[in-house]
């Protein structure tokens, strides 16, 4: 409001009001607009600060609610996750093992998870950490479940091809227990009878007489048949599945490279070729082209008590 003026007149003896310009007018409600604005732009904020408005109650509220649901969610991943290992664990230590198939190493189980700017996007938002340790959770717990199932899938062709397989994996004795005088000498360091000094014996060596069939111990394909250093006459057959047999000193060979061959085919007779102080049957069994102590793989056709004393004597003699 402008103020009223008065002004005394000499001639009236009265005070008269005085009116101001137009342009003085103008000026005044300028001026009271502008002071209007600024106190109630000063009210605005104070009221803004101290009372939040219903939708920013409400957003609040929202907000609150969320990071309460993504604290539950990274709690429930934690679990979900747990159970991931224990299938992992058991896919590697029970259903593989059985299969004889290798472990899934590590670092195909849990790989990295792309840049550290794959997560940028999320870092704005408030609360991004919890944000950000979950979507990551998640990201590696279904890359986890993608190698799982792709193991299961590798463990289900395995069932089907179980009767194959039961086949070919080397399970019987290269020498029938018919002519077998038992193992000479086992798999680990011996002392070698000829070159008189300590050393690793990768296979069995099985005592018989000179002439004795020599059988192939699983289905498979014949890959080698030749002279191989010390070992003299060798017959080496591919078994499919990561297996390999090998038999060494042999006399005479009855099959060539490239042959199938059924388990209990005669491949070769025993002798004492190479370096052997007599005639005997120097045999192997290679898994994925590691030597394995080939008496483990005895199993077919003994009784358990017969089992027991070739698996010691592999071991001790
Ligand atoms: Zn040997």
């Amino acid at each position: 409001m402008s103020k009223i003026i008065y002004e005394y007149n000499d001639d009236t003896l009265n005070y008269d009001r005085v009116y101001s310009s137009v342009g003085q007018q103008v000026w005044m409600a300028i001026k009271q607009l502008a002071l209007g604005i600024i106190i109630g732009g000063i009210l605005f904020y104070v009221a803004d600060y101290a009372f939040d408005s219903p939708i920013k109650k409400q957003l609040k509220k929202e907000n609150k609610l969320l990071l309460t649901q993504y604290q539950l969610l990274s709690r429930q991943v934690d679990k979900k996750e747990e159970i991931v290992a224990e299938l992992e664990d058991r896919d590697d230590n029970l259903y593989r093992s059985a299969f004889n198939a290798e472990p899934i190493p590590a670092t195909i189980r849990r790989p990295g998870i792309g840049g550290s700017d794959r997560y940028e996007h999320l870092l704005t938002l408030s609360n991004s950490d919890v944000v950000v340790s979950t979507t990551a959770k998640v990201d590696m717990m279904s890359k986890q479940l993608t190698v799982l199932s792709k193991s299961y899938d590798e463990l289900a062709d395995m069932v089907k091809t179980r009767d194959l397989r039961v086949k070919c994996v080397p399970s019987i004795s290269p020498v029938s227990s018919k002519y077998n005088k038992g193992i000479i000498s086992g798999f680990g360091m011996r002392f070698h009878p000829v070159l008189k000094y300590k050393r690793p014996h990768k296979g069995v060596d099985l005592n018989a007489n000179a002439g004795t069939p020599i059988q192939a111990t699983g289905d498979g394909k014949v890959e080698f048949v030749g002279w191989q250093g010390g070992f003299g006459n060798v017959v080496v057959i591919n078994h499919g599945f990561g297996y390999k047999t090998r038999y060494g000193h042999c006399r005479e060979m009855k099959v060539q490279a490239g042959e199938i061959v059924k388990r209990g085919a005669v491949i070769a007779t025993v002798g004492s070729t190479g370096t052997a102080t007599g005639p005997h049957c120097h045999y192997e069994v290679l898994v994925r082209n590691e030597q394995e102590n080939p008496a483990k793989y005895f199993f077919m056709n003994l009784t358990p008590a017969e089992y027991e004393k070739m698996l010691f004597d592999s071991e001790n003699k």
